[in-house]
């Protein structure tokens, strides 16, 4: 029989990885605020049209790149954040798979500006579905601009199957939330079709939720604090008579990422047990901090599942960490449900 197999040529290989990183708009403005952070920077401009269908831009200060960076930075497993298979298992950094950026080239109109403190000038680099199209000298400010248009414009079916400009424009509100509520150090602005959604300064934890969430969430506030020798945390949950039906405003921040935890969801949901009733949910914002070297983040293309070395002990302070704190607020079982 002839030889039928095949390496697949390099754009095609990167529309297959683009898959996995890029679901939808929200993908990419997750993937642009965290190379943002991971930049160092202070302040972060968002700009989104139609829902991120037809434009995602991310502007930082950060400390942007050399030329030669700007370009190595398209490529597939390109990075500066990792240099050994060791040093997965002590990540200091949002990003270390090196693929976003190649990722979204593939499937998208981009265009960077970059430019590193001690540098001049800086670079203007476009591409388009994996191609250069153009590079050139640009004056630019510190740090990198980075907007990509026409998502999925070379995958029909994909840009099909995204939703309307509103839900679209949800998603990436709910990615804009959980960067922006890990990072109160850091500046944010996000403007959608042309008009600001948020300002939001450099602030704590407390108050950026409050900017977030509106001035009637501070009331509904109950602070958690707790350090141990393999976890701090920090953060806040919600008095139980603002527990919803609705899911909503959980979040789980594991050294400044947000995740996605049943686990230790249901670990603050069974501290509230008899505060509330069954069938509904108590928000809250819980920042966790541990040992880089004890959890793994590299499970999931998305980095929002992490495994934990010890989920049972984490598992039981957090839960005796919040029934503490409730107690200490004086919120005693025995509530009238029927008011
Ligand atoms: P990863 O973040 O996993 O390293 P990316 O494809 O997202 O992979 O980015 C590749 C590299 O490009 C990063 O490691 C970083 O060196 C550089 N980079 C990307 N975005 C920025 C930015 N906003 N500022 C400075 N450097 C950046
Ligand atoms: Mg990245």
């Amino acid at each position: 029989m002839a030889d039928i197999i095949k390496l697949l040529p390099d754009h095609v290989a990167n529309q297959i990885a683009a898959g996995e990183v890029v679901q939808r708009p929200a993908s990419v403005v997750k993937e642009l605020l965290e190379n943002a952070i991971d930049a160092q920077s202070n302040s972060i401009k968002l700009i989104v049209k139609d829902g991120g269908k037809s434009l995602v831009q991310v502007v930082d200060d950060g400390m942007g790149m050399s030329t030669t960076d700007a370009r190595l930075s398209f490529e597939r497993h390109a990075t500066s954040k990792i240099k050994k298979a060791e040093d997965l298992f002590n990540l200091h950094t949002k990003g270390f798979r090196g693929e976003a950026l190649a990722s979204i080239a593939a499937i998208a109109h981009v265009e960077m500006q970059t430019r590193s403190a001690g540098e001049e000038v800086g670079t203007r680099l476009r591409i388009e579905g994996s191609e250069v199209v153009s590079q050139e000298v640009c004056v630019t400010p510190k740090g990198t601009s980075l907007s990509v248009k026409n998502l999925f414009f070379n995958i029909p079916a994909r840009r099909n199957f995204l939703k309307s400009n509103q839900v679209e424009l949800r998603h990436i509100m709910d990615e804009f939330h959980r960067v922006a509520l890990a990072h109160p150090a850091i500046t944010f602005h996000f403007y959608n079709n042309g008009s600001e959604l948020f300002n939001l300064p450099k602030s704590t934890y407390r108050r950026r939720i409050v900017h977030i969430f509106g001035t009637r969430a501070n009331a509904k506030l109950v602070p958690v604090e707790e350090e141990t020798n393999v976890i701090k945390i920090q953060g806040f949950i919600h008095k139980p008579e603002f527990a919803k039906k609705s899911r909503g405003e959980q979040f789980f921040f594991v050294n400044h990422r947000f995740i996605k935890s049943p686990y230790l969801h249901h670990a603050v949901v069974s501290a509230f047990e008899g505060l509330i009733k069954t069938d509904t949910y108590p928000g809250y914002f819980l920042y966790l901090e541990v040992d880089p070297s004890s959890i793994d983040i590299n499970i999931h293309p998305t980095k929002t599942e992490v495994k934990f070395d010890d989920e049972h002990t984490l598992y039981a302070i957090l839960r005796s960490t919040i029934k503490h704190s409730l107690g200490q607020f004086n919120i005693i079982p025995a509530l009238d449900f029927d008011h």
